[in-house]
């Protein structure tokens, strides 16, 4: 039997890059999957497709993760769609890079409103479904940059930092109910997110990773579909770096 069959998950932002490669790891491993799209249904109804013919059940809606009302609508409509939910994934995100001496206050907010707070809306709603089913995971998309700061992203470093104590807290919140909660923290992925940085950016990064090379968002999918699963039932409120190598605990 596949890992995840019979479990509902929700993924945010699940159209492209590491968003859409977790979306159809969970359906590969048998879990029906809903998605989330902000700018472009085409993509979301291609990846909804490929979940179908892997034999599960998909879906998708448009949600922008800043907004409350949408990101209940959201949560709402993929209950309903796949008659329950027990997986969240907090992956939808952006970076508006910028030194901060420079840094403009509503590039603060995007990033701060999509990466955290979207993370805390979504969260708090799923939780309300996951607690009384007393079963739930709850899988945050952080960030390398997170854990040790990147000159021009201070806003994205606060946002994905922030999602490191955010997991903890509610991670110590709902253990009692059977649910957890934990955080994926990606290194350099290649990704339409990380497609504009310059050659010289790139090769600065590239002297960061002991193995080497950027990731592939194949490369991170496979530790959030195994937080997911029931082999993970005693993990919870833990950061899981999957960068290469960069930071070492
Ligand atoms: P990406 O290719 O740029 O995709 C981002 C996804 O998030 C898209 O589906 C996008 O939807 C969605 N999104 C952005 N803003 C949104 C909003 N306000 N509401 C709803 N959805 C929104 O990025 P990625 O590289 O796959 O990144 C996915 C996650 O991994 C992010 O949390 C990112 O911070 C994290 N991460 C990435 C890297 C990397 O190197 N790429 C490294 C570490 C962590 P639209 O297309 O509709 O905008």
């Amino acid at each position: 039997m596949r890992a995840l069959a019979g479990r509902r998950a929700l993924v945010t932002g699940g159209t492209r890059g590491i968003g859409r490669a977790i979306a159809l790891e969970l359906g590969r491993q048998g879990a029906d999957v809903f998605i989330s799209y902000r700018t472009q249904p085409e993509l979301a109804t291609q990846v909804v497709a490929e979940l179908e013919a892997l034999g599960v059940t998909a879906g998708c809606a448009h949600a922008d993760v800043r907004d409350a009302a949408a990101v209940e609508a959201l949560v709402e409509t993929a209950h309903a769609a796949l008659g329950g939910l027990d997986v969240l994934v907090n992956n939808a995100g952006v970076t508006d890079d910028g030194l901060v001496l420079r840094m403009s206050e509503a590039a603060w907010d995007t990033v701060l409103e999509t990466n955290l707070k979207g993370t805390f809306l979504a969260t708090k709603l799923a939780l309300r479904h996951m607690t009384r089913a007393r079963w739930g995971r709850v899988i945050n998309v952080t960030s390398v940059v997170g854990a040790m700061g990147n000159a021009g992203q201070a806003n994205y470093a606060a946002a994905k930092a922030g999602i490191g104590g955010f997991t903890r807290a509610v991670a110590r919140e709902v253990a009692a109910r059977g649910v957890t909660v934990n955080a994926v923290a990606p290194g350099f992925v290649l990704t339409d997110m990380t497609s504009g940085l310059s050659d010289e950016q790139k090769e600065a990064i590239l002297r960061l990773i002991p193995l080497g090379r950027y990731a592939t968002p194949d490369e991170i999918a496979p530790l959030v579909a195994f937080l997911a699963s029931d082999g993970a039932a005693y993990i919870t409120g833990q950061t899981y770096h999957v960068d290469g190598g960069v930071v070492m605990h």
